[in-house]
């Protein structure tokens, strides 16, 4: 059994751990939570254990040590859901690698908690942490249907196609509560802009009629996020998404309602995931998926030591050595911001993914059309479809 110190991460028994807890980040330990993990107590149901300090914010709030306690113990709180008057809803793109140009988020922060997600550091410009307040404070943008409908009726719209859920999942579990996506959805039904979807929840099957109406119209094309069919590995890495079998069930059943749908391996972890990659590849492709796509972990920013403690406290036995596997996979770090490599990584590991996903995307015919969402048929109510 590893040793942890007080705080809850794993000893620095190594000169490796050393630099990783120190790093230059400077964020603080983790304090201790309830439920128990590798040894040390844990908070179920949440991927983040801690709400690391904003790089933002000049000070940071710290709750009074209660006396004879020697840890902190984090409470498991409810999510609080925040409603906000945002100013705008589509945003636009400039990364070059994502594959998109403007994207809409009805949503900030995301309750399924996958460890290793990038949006986490986002949360810090909203004045929060990436870490538990990530999951657990999520911003409602309960005017965006309307900033949308404005957004499409302006006239200096040339209509391209807008990525739902850029940044977070927009089927996380708010949009049952709220239905913001769905009400999107309908605007873009009603202009005939198109959208692509990414998600990791099978509640988007309840919008399964208005998608199956904007497949008619080549309008939509979505990827179902699977990463695993361990169900120990999903329940602590994204606690709160759908089982990876529901997310087949979304893929057959949207495909068979015309739907276009792919399957996205994000992100490949190796020592964690990775060999279950044609496993996936070849499960969607069963069932129904015709594309694919797919990133290697990376680390950036305050995710680099949230996952760090996460994998420590459920994978001892490995962490070191899943650990060097992400290094390895980005010439020595586990983060890489360069356009072009930081979703693919550099070096050996990250090589074999690519190869290995080149080799299954061929042998189970992913991909293998050339295949776009229909701009041409945007029209503004009672106004005339886009001229070329
Ligand atoms: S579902 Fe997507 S946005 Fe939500 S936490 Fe997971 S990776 Fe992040």
């Amino acid at each position: 059994m590893p040793e942890y110190n007080k705080d809850g991460h794993p000893a620095a028994s190594s000169q490796r751990n050393k630099e990783i807890l120190q790093s230059d980040i400077g964020l603080p330990a983790s304090p201790l939570v309830n439920g128990v993990a590798g040894g040390v107590q844990y908070l179920k149901g949440r991927g983040a254990q801690y709400n690391p300090k904003n790089r933002f914010l000049k000070n940071e709030t710290v709750k009074e040590h209660i006396e004879a306690i020697d840890d902190w113990i984090e409470p498991n709180t409810e999510t609080e859901y925040l409603e906000e008057n945002a100013k705008g809803i589509v945003n636009k793109v400039d990364s070059p690698d994502v594959g998109m140009s403007y994207s809409m988020n009805p949503y900030q922060g995301c309750e399924h908690g996958c460890t290793y997600c990038y949006a986490r550091n986002v949360h810090e410009y909203w004045g929060y942490s990436a870490g538990l307040d990530f999951e657990r404070k999520i911003i409602v943008k309960k005017n965006a249907p309307d900033l949308l409908r404005k957004f499409l009726m302006n006239p200096k719209w040339e209509s391209v196609p807008i990525s739902l859920s850029g940044n977070t999942d927009c089927y996380q579990p708010a949009e049952k509560k709220f239905g913001i996506t769905r009400q999107l959805l309908e605007v873009c039904l009603e202009f005939n802009q198109p959208v692509g979807i990414i998600t990791k929840n099978a509640g988007i099957l309840r919008d399964k009629d208005l998608l199956a109406k904007m497949a008619e119209k080549h309008l939509v094309s979505i990827l179902v996020s699977i990463t695993s069919f361990d169900e120990e590995l999903r329940r602590v890495m994204e606690p709160r998404t759908t089982t990876a079998k529901q997310r087949l069930r979304t893929i057959k059943d949207l495909s068979e309602a015309g739907v276009r749908m792919g399957v996205m391996l994000g992100p490949m972890i190796p020592g964690l995931n990775e060999h279950e990659l044609q496993r996936i590849m070849k499960a969607a492709a069963e069932n129904g998926a015709t594309f694919s796509a797919y990133t290697f972990i990376r680390l950036n920013g305050a995710i680099k030591l949230i996952f760090h403690d996460w994998l420590y406290k459920n994978f001892p036995d490995r962490a070191d050595k899943v650990w060097h596997l992400i290094e390895s996979g980005h010439g020595g770090k586990v983060n890489d911001s360069r356009w072009g490599v930081r979703m693919r990584g550099e070096g050996n590991i990250s090589q074999l993914v690519a190869q290995q996903y080149a080799r299954y995307t061929q042998k189970y015919g992913l991909n293998a059309e050339r295949w776009e969402l229909d701009t041409t048929k945007f029209m503004r109510p009672g106004g005339q479809m886009k001229l070329f």
